[in-house]
């Protein structure tokens, strides 16, 4: 069953359209369960269930037989949720013949649901003229397929939706996730990294005859390549072995596939979508072959597919201008990516894969780019060049919008930009309340540009430097003077405000790619502390560049992430102080700088005391602390709307964590993203955290809060939060409470 279940997938993936998607799933499931007919309706915008695919009724019926979920067998498969297995489906009270379908009188049904997200997208029926009841083994089949299909169908359909549009000159609008509030107007770069065969984006060409040369030059240099590959490696390969050279460069001279490449091309798209979609369309065909050997064939077919790949796209690559509003867009973009972007010309960013709690959102957010994350419906490759916007606040991307929706985005932009405006005034006033309650706000940077805007934002020092950055932006690991310069550029920028540094924190969805970590489990494997312990030359000549850097200044605090045990506390203090020893010895006149303790996961939560009673400071890192103790993955758009700091359980620990820091002594602050949040903001100040780091971005709007309303406000509220069961209610009682004090941190109209 597995690989039946794998090849039509597989197949249906690949399919090009939705309909040739659709109708490759009924004529499978037909074939595969030796039914008569199998039909697929689909939920329309008006609820109504509609044929949208069927083998074995009458092919005239599909779009114009429909039912809402009220009426037919299929409406109460969708109204129910689940599958409906019935032997004889005639005698049924909600059965509903239509004529129209040629229907003979088919006796059994079977029908699951297609699910996705939650949501019903339609109904997957088979039947069948013999009274006979499925076996629970067809019905298992039927119910997989459907759960295995529904993420495709979903995407398909969005695809499909676009494909309408620009046939019809309807606006095309792409679901996602709020990643950093704001919005842009502007044109959408596909971002594809390089010599991934799924993500090239489809690109029009004017000189044809120049593509098809390039094509040529691409192929002539990757043969060169092999062989010269081939020669290098001739005494050490097997006559097998060499054979795989013949195959590759057999492959390259196929000419009815560069035949196929070259049809393409000449319908003025850009080779390397073209060959993209050649290679990927062979790699599925021998994918799926019987023959093992054949089928092994389909690896070497992606594999040279990649290598030309690289080489058309490197060549792009060096041509690549950024229009002045560039939205980039890509199935998966990383902090890195984001370096790479002249960042004059970003004013959006979409991602396929991720959430408002990956890396590259909180990079984003400290950018101030309006974001929307886990987009899965977007057909990116599809968009390269369309004039787009981007909704951050509602997590809603919109593909060549009409000029009524681009008119309503530019009123709405003007009025962002009117409270951007109105924070700003505040810039120079104190964060405190009505009742003169001070809060200092400090920052999170990463990026040498944060600084200047940090600043600018009135910080009064940095609470979480992501010292990872600047590993992340390079190609292999910078030396200790290198290293040393960057962080001198914070520590002086930011004097006499204290800069906290955060020790290397790599592992988990921040890889360096020339140091590569291959775990199942990345986020509970070797990340931040971890790692760094284990190396102690990198951690080593990390600490000595950021004491070197400090001389003079002095004010540098080094925060130690991932700590989940004293002993990797006081190891990692040994350390710092040899590398202290050590700097003193050599003649630098510097103070040891207090070293602190980042909580974030749930054991440092039931050992703050200890952790507290060994270190300068403790720094709530609040996005892996709601990652490890709601078990969601921060990065995973599917269970993105589990991912809630306003979860009771996160609560109860924070005030535990201010509890024991207070008990002996030591400030606790908070760096994760709650800081940020207006009413997040303000519990936590009630909870009585020292201090609020957040990204420079949100920091005028938490002043603007904290300014609003008074400690004693903030406490009731709290207290009035604890004792709700779940996040919903919390967010509920939060929101009432900033409308009702009479904060606005977004557009009226995006108010929700
Ligand atoms: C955190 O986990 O809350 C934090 C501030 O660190 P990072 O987001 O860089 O993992
Ligand atoms: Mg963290």
């Amino acid at each position: 069953m597995l690989d039946l279940l794998r090849n039509i997938t597989q197949e249906v993936n690949a399919a090009p359209s939705l309909q040739e998607a659709m109708d490759l799933v009924v004529l499978r499931v037909c074939e595969s369960m030796s039914v008569k007919v199998c039909s697929l309706y689909l939920r329309d915008e008006g609820e109504r269930f509609v044929l949208r695919a069927t083998k074995g009724l009458n092919k005239s019926a599909i779009g114009s037989v429909s039912m809402t979920q009220n009426q037919g067998l299929v409406g109460y498969v969708a109204k129910r949720g689940e599958a409906i297995n019935l032997e004889n489906a005639e005698v049924h009270s909600r059965y509903l013949y239509f004529p129209e379908t040629g229907e003979e009188r088919f006796a059994s049904f079977l029908g699951v649901p297609v699910i996705h997200q939650r949501i019903v997208l339609g109904v997957l029926a088979v039947q069948q003229s013999q009274r006979r009841r499925f076996d629970e083994s067809e019905e298992a089949l039927l119910l997989t397929l459907s759960a295995q299909l529904s993420g495709i169908i979903a995407h398909a359909k969005a695809t499909g939706d676009l494909e309408l549009y620009t046939e019809e000159s309807a606006d095309a609008r792409f679901k996602g996730m709020p990643g950093v509030y704001g919005i842009a107007i502007g044109q959408a770069v596909v971002y594809s990294p390089t010599a991934d065969l799924t993500s090239v984006p489809f690109q029009r060409i004017e000189d044809i005859d120049k593509e098809i040369a390039f094509f040529h030059e691409a192929l002539t240099v990757t043969r060169e390549e092999i062989k010269a590959l081939g020669d290098k490696l001739q005494d050490r390969l097997t006559t097998k072995e060499r054979a795989l050279f013949d195959v590759y460069s057999a492959m390259l001279d196929d000419t009815s596939m560069i035949r196929e490449v070259k049809a393409i091309i000449r319908k003025s798209i850009a080779a390397p979508y073209a060959w993209s979609q050649v290679i990927l369309k062979h790699v599925q065909t021998f994918s799926t072959m019987h023959d093992p050997y054949l089928r092994e064939r389909s690896a070497d077919m992606r594999d040279l597919g990649r290598r030309v790949l690289a080489y058309l796209q490197q060549s792009v690559e060096k041509e690549r201008t950024y229009p002045d509003n560039t939205i980039l867009v890509g199935d998966e973009l990383t902090a890195s990516v984001l370096g790479e972007i002249p960042q004059d010309k970003l004013v959006g960013l979409v991602s396929v894969k991720g959430s408002a709690n990956s890396h590259m959102a909180i990079l984003a957010k400290t950018m101030g780019i309006p974001t929307v994350m886990g987009a899965a419906d977007l057909p990116f490759t599809q968009i390269d060049g369309s004039p787009t916007i981007v909704d951050g606040y509602r997590g809603t991307v919109y593909i060549n919008p009409n000029d009524d929706v681009v008119a309503e985005f530019k009123a709405l932009l003007r009025e962002d930009e009117a409270i951007v405006k109105k924070y700003e005034s505040l810039r120079d006033l104190p964060c405190e309340t009505l009742d003169k309650h001070r809060v200092p706000l400090w920052v999170n940077t990463g990026l040498m540009a944060d600084v200047t805007r940090s600043i600018q934002r009135g910080a009064e020092g940095v609470g979480l430097y992501r010292t990872e950055v600047p590993f992340l932006l390079r190609d292999s690991f910078p030396t200790e003077s290198e290293q040393s310069n960057i962080y001198r550029e914070q520590l002086a920028a930011f004097a006499p405000h204290a800069v906290t540094m955060r020790t290397l924190d790599i592992g988990g969805d921040k890889p360096l790619s020339y140091f590569p970590i291959k775990e199942a489990n990345p986020f509970l494997g070797w990340r931040g502390i971890r790692i760094t312990l284990d190396h102690p030359e990198i951690f080593l000549a990390q600490i000595r560049a950021m004491m070197r850097a400090s001389e003079g200044l002095d004010n540098l605090r080094i925060m130690l992430p991932m700590v989940s045990a004293i002993p990797e506390l006081e190891e990692a203090q040994v350390l710092i102080r040899r590398a202290y020893n050590e700097l003193v010895e050599e003649g630098l006149m510097i103070e040891m700088p207090p070293v602190g303790v980042m909580i974030e996961v749930p054991a440092a939560v039931y050992q703050a005391r200890e952790i507290a009673a060994r270190s300068d400071f403790l720094s709530v890192g609040s996005n892996d602390l709601t990652q490890y103790l709601l078990a969601v993955d921060r990065n995973n758009a599917q269970v993105a709307g589990l991912f809630n700091s306003y979860h009771p359980a996160v609560l109860q620990a924070l005030k535990v964590v201010v509890a024991s820091a207070h008990s002996q002594d030591t400030p606790v602050s908070i760096c994760g993203e709650m800081a940020g949040e207006p009413g997040s903001a303000i519990l936590l100040m009630a909870m009585g955290f020292d201090v609020l780091s957040m990204n420079s971005t949100n920091l005028p709007k938490i002043k603007s809060v904290i300014r609003t309303i008074t400690l004693e406000q903030a406490e009731s509220l709290l207290e009035q939060v604890l004792l709700l069961p779940d996040a919903q209610a919390v967010s509920e009682c939060v929101n009432n409470a900033l409308t009702e004090f009479g904060f606005a941190s977004r557009p009226k109209s995006l108010m929700i």
